[in-house]
């Protein structure tokens, strides 16, 4: 069964899309089938993964709207066992389409539940052991999508000044949904991103966010890493364009961690 993770914060730039690409590909690389699902508007993850505008013939809009199936949807990256559902620019009218919609928060999850008898692009079926959601900057419709198909949150967070700033209305939202939409959803974990180790600031924000959410937040912490932000420009994740950086070390780490966790889970 598939372990859906919504990487999620409405706050912009502080690393969700690199997130979803490095540690996707961290995951496929350690040997899971992994599916990255690309769903904000700037396609950032789609252009990360390899995917050209024009190969995006049916995005996560179409799926949100139900003009196609995720396997209609779905495309091969450069990476065997990584998949991704492109994003585009319409996504930007999901809200608006979707309005009147009473089912319009399930979208997602309906699509994820009709892909189990659909077959993936390798001739597989849509089955994958973890399915990670790149999420817009925004509380909107297709975050709560998202978090409603979720089993977990995963929140990338920028070590920098005001990184809680904004956390509390993030916090509610799971809240909220976790009353209604989805009882089961949990906070996969906290990681920080882009941290500087010559930064007392760097510094200073981990320990306030160690003390504010405990061990929910990952050991492993995303160094600032120039080769992170090269890599999307030459279309590869950072672990191809350059596996032995410091950014690509990091999210392999982080993927250990993840499936150390996992198995200290199920062994309890
Ligand atoms: P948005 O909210 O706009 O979707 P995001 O949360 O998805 O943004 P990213 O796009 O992953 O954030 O990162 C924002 C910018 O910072 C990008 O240019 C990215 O390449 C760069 N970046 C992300 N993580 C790092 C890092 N660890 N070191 C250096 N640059 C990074
Ligand atoms: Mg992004």
């Amino acid at each position: 069964m598939s372990k859906v993770i919504a990487i999620a914060n409405q706050k912009g730039g502080v690393g969700k899309t690199t997130t979803a690409i490095n540690l996707g590909t961290a995951l496929a690389a350690i040997g899971r089938r992994i599916l990255v699902i690309d769903c904000d508007a700037q396609g950032n993850a789609s252009t990360g993964l390899g995917i050209e505008p024009s190969a995006r013939k049916r995005t996560s809009y179409d799926v949100l709207v139900g003009d196609a199936t995720l396997a209609e949807a779905i495309l091969p990256t450069e990476v065997p066992s990584l998949f991704v559902v492109p994003g585009d620019e319409n996504l930007a009218g999901v809200e608006t389409m979707l309005h009147d919609d009473p089912r319009k928060n399930f979208r997602l999850r309906e699509a994820l539940a009709a892909a189990a008898s659909q077959t993936a692009p390798d001739g597989q079926p849509m089955q994958f052991d973890s399915i990670l959601i790149d999420c817009p900057p925004s509380l909107s419709v297709i975050t709560i999508n998202a978090m409603v198909a979720a089993n977990a949150v995963l929140v990338p967070l920028q070590c920098e000044f005001l990184a809680l700033e904004g956390l509390s209305q993030l916090m509610r939202t799971i809240d909220l949904v976790r009353n209604g939409l989805n009882p089961s959803l949990e906070i996969e974990g906290v990681v920080l991103t882009m941290y500087d180790a010559r930064n007392n600031l760097s510094a200073q924000v981990a320990g306030e966010v160690r003390s504010f959410f405990g061990s929910k937040v990952y050991e492993t912490v995303i160094p600032r890493n120039v080769r992170l932000s090269e890599a999307p420009s030459f279309g590869k994740p950072a672990i191809l364009y350059d596996h032995k950086c410091s950014g690509s070390e990091a999210y392999i780490r982080l993927a250990q961690e993840m499936l150390q966790q996992e198995r200290e889970r199920s062994a309890a």
